[in-house]
């Protein structure tokens, strides 16, 4: 088997994706869980976590410097969040790609980013943006025995092995 956070460049590479508050407060869990289910990948992890900006803080840690930071910490405690760990061939940069880009306005329509908000100070959705990062992400907000290590009954359906 593979340590919880998964093995990057591996089938089961996976990655931390959490719907913010406002993602939650507007209804769009269920999409945005679908979106990632339908693509194909897998659900190894979830949980419904409202953050104190203590821990806010600590999961953006490397943004600490920016101009943005305080109020990103704010809207990210701001609620409950959806805190989610997706296993997949190439997760961590295909979830990225389904997210879409951090400004809103420059997110490709059909991305989730693209199709529900309009700007960065509220947009939806985090992804780990590379293997270090899902590896801290993923150990930051999830236990080892909170990580579901489970086989699809329609693996061979997905992958060819
Ligand atoms: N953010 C913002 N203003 C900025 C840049 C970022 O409010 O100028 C917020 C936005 O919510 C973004 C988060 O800070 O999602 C983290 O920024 P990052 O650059 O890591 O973008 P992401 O990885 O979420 O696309
Ligand atoms: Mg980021």
């Amino acid at each position: 088997s593979v340590p919880h956070y998964g093995a990057a460049g591996t089938q089961k590479e996976r990655t931390f994706i959490a719907i913010k508050p406002d993602g939650v407060n507007r209804g769009l869990i269920a999409d945005i869980i679908a979106r990632f289910e339908k693509k194909g990948f897998k659900l190894v992890g979830l949980k419904l976590v409202h953050p104190t900006e203590d821990f806010a803080a600590e999961h953006y840690d490397d943004l600490k410097a920016r101009p943005f930071f305080p109020a990103l910490v704010k809207y990210f405690a701001s609620g409950p969040v959806v805190a989610m760990v997706w296993e997949g061939k190439d997760v961590i940069l295909t979830g990225r790609k389904l997210i879409g880009a951090t400004n809103p306005a420059d997110a490709a329509v059909g991305t989730i980013r693209g199709d529900y908000c309009i700007i960065m100070g509220r947009n939806i959705i985090h992804g780990s943006d590379g293997a270090d990062s899902a590896k801290h992400e993923i150990s930051l907000w999830f236990k080892e025995n909170e990580i579901a290590d489970w086989e699809s009954a329609v693996h061979k359906w997905t992958y060819e092995k």
